[in-house]
């Protein structure tokens, strides 16, 4: 059984700290969720986790198997069972859906066996095959250029794509990005439905509550000024739907309880 052990985390951005201190841990088969307002720190928590270099942790670490990952790098990250969404936002011209997920799946086989030889393409058709028939997506999609020309729903489904085939542990999604209609939605929280289950745990980070009327977590985590101020079960989530985040802010300051 792994788990993601986020330990007291501290993050800045240009000098500034923004994460002050986030501890949480992710166990396989478990759904958890942050939610809070703008500006609070969610997507720099999905950015440093992500490993991306304009964020800098300088207090805390992140385990998983043993290992800080934030000491590996995005892809060591990766083939270690961790699936960051938005590590291929780029559009690869050239390299279709099937191509590209191929070839990350035999990246992960090696880094598992260096002997292994890669998947054969015929079983590795007939896997895709099967993900795309359970995410009820066109197969025509597998043929297309990497985000060449994706609408927000088709990154989307490339990026649950991935996930399904890559058989992460631990998969961390950010849905705060602009432009994430309900389509978009529907198709992150069908896919995560459709892949949860006991060896997959999920950190999903939004800021629509809305999305938690698709996707059930475990785990409602509310973050305030760079802290989790609340954590509780799917009924923090439907308090939040109903009262918004008033009471939350009245009753912590900077993420400091008053
Ligand atoms: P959230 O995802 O919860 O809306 P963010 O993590 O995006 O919040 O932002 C947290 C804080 O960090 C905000 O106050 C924001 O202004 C600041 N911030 C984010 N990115 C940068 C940046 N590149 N440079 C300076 N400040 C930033
Ligand atoms: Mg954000």
């Amino acid at each position: 059984m792994s788990q993601l052990e986020i330990k007291n985390l501290h993050v800045n951005i240009a000098d500034k700290e923004i994460l002050k201190g986030v501890s949480l841990t992710i166990k396989q088969g478990e759904i958890h969720a942050i939610m809070g307002p703008n500006g609070t720190g969610k997507s720099t928590l999905a950015y440093t986790l992500m490993g991306h270099p304009a964020y800098e942790v300088t207090q805390g670490e992140v385990i998983f198997k043993g290992q800080n990952i934030l000491e590996l790098e995005p892809d060591e990250r990766s083939r270690l069972g961790i699936f960051l969404a938005f590590q291929y936002p780029v559009a690869i011209p050239g390299v279709t859906v099937a191509n590209f997920l191929r070839t990350a799946l035999n990246a992960r086989r090696r880094a598992e066996n260096p002997e292994d030889k890669g998947i054969p393409v015929p079983e590795f058709r007939k896997l895709l095959k099967g993900h795309m028939e359970m995410l009820k997506m066109d197969p025509a999609f597998a043929g297309r250029y990497l985000n060449d020309g994706f609408s927000g729903g088709e990154k989307k489904r490339a990026e649950i794509l991935q996930m399904a085939t890559l058989k992460p542990e631990i998969a961390i999604l950010d849905e705060t990005d602009s432009g994430l209609d309900i389509d978009a939605l529907r198709i992150v929280a069908d896919g995560v439905n459709a892949l949860a289950g006991p060896d997959l745990g999920v950190l999903v980070i939004t800021h629509y509550q809305r999305l938690l009327n698709y996707i059930k977590p475990h785990v409602v985590h509310i973050m305030l000024g760079g802290r989790i101020v609340e954590s509780g079960g799917p009924d923090l989530a439907l308090h939040l739907e109903e009262h918004g985040y008033d009471w939350i802010r009245e009753k912590y300051e900077n993420g400091i309880a008053v």
